[in-house]
């Protein structure tokens, strides 16, 4: 049985081409972090190896050894430091020659692609040119077009999309047995992102923060220019957690653009709608508009490696006043 939540028709998709024996040498899953790209490839790794009639079985050897990271043939790949490197895709390559130990295939999961360097993305490259028959490449990134475009159409595509809040909600209770008080703030935060979800349920940090930074937000929203840039550049000192603390930006101000419009109806943070409401009242239309634009641009530019402070720096002055 696939144990991928939602996505059902990327599971129906590489079942039928399993089904078939149309499964292509490489994949690319795209969509934004904790989605489920990696949980997809990895189920997709056992349905591709399983010794079982249903496959994937979740309980052979095969299956097992993929769950916990010890099948010699099915191999996840990440960046080191935040960046995939030439030697790692050498690797990849001179061992992809060899055939399989123990599975019918063997498969490469590579991680946020879009850290390859330009040395190890046109290695890769050359694997992906002529894969050995027995070879499956599974690559994620964020978004496609984040990546060399020979890489991409050398791939199937399969974008993956949010999941629904309640599918999320659904599965952190039964699945993840986290307790129903929790799951659905948790669920319209994660913003269909149930790895996100699950993580924040097991981490005692996630929502203390977020509350925290939200705090922050308000507050400096009642701050002059020094505050602000001393903000940013207190920021861009961790440039790793900027997009996170954006998103939580963005998710704020796109339910302002809701509750300015009249509607709470899916708002993402349920339990401050007292606030959401009064702010409403005091900004206009065009102003939550232009600052939920100035939040898309900003993550759009970090993504795209601009420089932090800069970028954050021009954010915080363009956060309206209270
Ligand atoms: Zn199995």
């Amino acid at each position: 049985m696939w144990q991928v939540v939602g996505h059902k028709w990327a599971v129906d998709l590489l079942r039928r081409a399993l089904a078939g024996e149309r499964v292509a040498h490489a994949y690319l899953l795209t969509g934004p972090p904790q989605i489920g790209k990696r949980s997809l490839a990895l189920n997709f790794a056992q349905a591709l190896n399983c010794l079982d009639e249903e496959k994937p079985c979740g309980q052979c050897l095969a299956c097992s050894k993929i769950a916990h990271g010890s099948h010699p043939d099915v191999q996840v790949i990440e960046g080191e430091g935040g960046t995939l490197k030439i030697d790692q895709m050498r690797t990849l390559r001179r061992e992809a020659a060899l055939s399989p130990l123990e599975g019918r295939w063997k498969v490469y999961i590579i991680r946020q692609m879009e850290q390859a360097t330009a040395e190890a993305a046109n290695c890769l490259l050359k694997t992906l040119e002529e894969p050995p028959p027995h070879v499956i490449l599974m690559l994620t990134a964020s978004e496609a077009e984040a990546l060399l475009p020979t890489i991409v159409s050398r791939c199937q595509v399969l974008n993956l999309r949010p999941l629904t809040t309640e599918t999320v909600q659904r599965a952190l209770q039964e699945r993840w047995g986290v307790d129903v008080e929790r799951t659905r703030l948790l669920a319209c935060l994660s913003g269909g992102r149930l790895g996100w979800a699950i993580a924040a349920s097991q981490n005692n940090v996630v929502l203390p923060q977020r509350e925290k930074h939200l705090d922050e937000m308000l507050e400096l929203m009642g701050q002059g220019r020094i505050e602000r840039l001393e903000y940013a550049q207190q920021l861009s000192r961790n440039p790793e957690a900027a997009p996170e603390l954006l998103h939580l930006w963005l998710s704020w101000w796109r339910d302002l653009l809701l509750a300015a419009s009249g509607s709470t109806v899916g708002i993402v943070n349920i339990d401050r709608e007292d606030t959401l409401r009064a702010q409403a009242q005091r900004y206009s239309l065009g102003q939550v508009r232009d600052f939920v634009e100035a939040l898309r641009a900003a993550a759009w530019r970090l993504e795209h490696n601009a420089n932090t402070r800069l970028t954050l720096e021009v954010l915080m002055l363009s956060l309206p006043a209270r």
